[in-house]
C-alpha cells in the first residue's frame, strides 16, 4: 500500500481544483489529478511541486469513474481525500459572457437540456465518483469527501427578499444543481455518520477562473484553502456541513 495519503481531485487539470491538487501536495500527500483530457491532466500534474498523477476521469462517464476506482486500487491501494471538484456552469455556446450564462440559467427560459447536461456534471457525477470511491475511503484512517458546492446554492440567502444581487443570479441550472449537490453532500454525510469518513460542501467565493471568463474576486490560491482544510479535517472536525472560509454558509 502507498505511504503517503492519497487525494482524488476532479476536474483538476485547471482552475480551483488544479490549486486545491497543489496546495494538498504541497502538504505531503499524493494527488490524482482527475482529468477528462489525460494530456492536460499530464501538463497539469507536471507543473505540481510534489507527488502528482494525472489520471484520465470523466464524471458522466460510468466507465472512466469505474476505470479510475481500479487503477487507484490496483496502483495505490488506497484513497484518503475524495474532492469533488469538477463542475460546470451552463452548457451552451463556450463563448457565452457570464452575464449572458446567468441569464440563460433563468428559470423562465432555461432549456431543459442543458439544465440536465448541468445536472449531469454537478450533482449525478458527484454521486457516481462518490459512489465508486466509497470502497477505497471506507478503508482510510481518515476519509474525507469535499464537494465544491457555491455560495450560489444558499436557498436561504436566495429567500431572502434583501439579497437583490443574489437573487438576480438564481436560475435553474447551475445554482439549482449546486443547491442539489448540497443535498448530496448531506445525504451522504447521514449514510456514512456511522464511519470515520467527514463528508461536507464547501462554497470557494467568486474566483477569477474560465469558469466566470476571467471575472472574479478571489485567486484560485485563496479559493482552494478552505476545501483544502476540509480535506485535512481532524478526526473530531465537523460532517455534514456547508461552509466558506468565515465559518457555516446557510443551507
Ligand atoms: P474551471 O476553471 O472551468 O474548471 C472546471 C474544471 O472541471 C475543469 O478542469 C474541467 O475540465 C472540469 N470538468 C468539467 N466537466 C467535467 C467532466 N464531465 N468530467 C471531469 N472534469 C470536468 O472552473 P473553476 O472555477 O475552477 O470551477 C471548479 C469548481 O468550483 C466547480 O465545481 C465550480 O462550480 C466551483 N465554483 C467556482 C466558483 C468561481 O467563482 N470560479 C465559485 C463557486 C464555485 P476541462 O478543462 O476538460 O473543461
Amino acid at each position: 500500500m502507498h505511504q503517503q495519503s492519497v487525494a482524488l481531485i476532479t476536474g483538476a487539470n485547471k482552475g480551483i481544483g488544479l490549486a486545491i491538487a497543489n496546495q494538498l501536495a504541497a502538504r505531503g500527500l499524493t494527488v490524482l489529478v482527475g482529468s477528462r483530457n489525460l494530456a492536460r491532466g499530464q501538463a497539469a500534474a507536471a507543473t505540481i511541486n510534489g507527488s502528482a498523477h494525472a489520471i484520465q476521469l470523466d464524471v458522466t462517464d460510468q466507465a472512466s469513474i469505474a476505470a479510475v476506482a481500479a487503477c487507484v486500487d490496483r496502483d495505490f491501494g488506497r484513497l484518503d481525500v475524495l474532492v469533488n471538484n469538477a463542475g460546470i456552469a451552463h452548457a451552451g455556446d463556450p463563448n457565452l459572457s457570464l452575464a449572458e450564462i446567468v441569464q440563460s440559467g433563468r428559470a423562465s427560459v432555461a432549456s431543459l437540456d442543458a439544465v440536465r447536461a448541468v445536472f449531469g456534471t454537478n450533482v449525478f457525477g458527484v454521486i457516481a465518483v462518490t459512489q465508486a470511491m466509497l470502497p477505497l475511503l471506507r478503508a482510510s484512517p481518515a476519509g474525507r469527501i469535499v464537494n465544491i458546492s457555491s455560495g450560489r446554492s444558499s436557498l436561504a440567502l436566495a429567500a431572502d427578499p434583501a439579497e437583490t444581487r443574489r437573487r438576480a443570479m438564481f436560475g435553474v441550472t447551475y445554482s439549482a444543481s449546486k443547491a442539489a449537490l448540497n443535498a448530496v453532500t448531506l445525504a451522504f454525510a447521514i449514510d456514512l455518520a456511522a464511519t470515520r469518513i467527514k463528508v461536507n460542501a464547501v462554497a470557494p467565493g467568486f474566483t477569477v477562473t474560465d469558469m466566470n471568463r476571467g471575472e472574479g474576486r478571489r485567486s484560485v490560491e485563496e479559493a482552494a484553502r478552505e476545501p483544502v482544510r476540509m480535506a485535512l479535517l481532524d478526526a473530531d472536525g465537523p460532517t455534514g456541513g456547508f461552509f466558506d472560509d468565515s465559518g457555516p454558509v446557510p443551507w
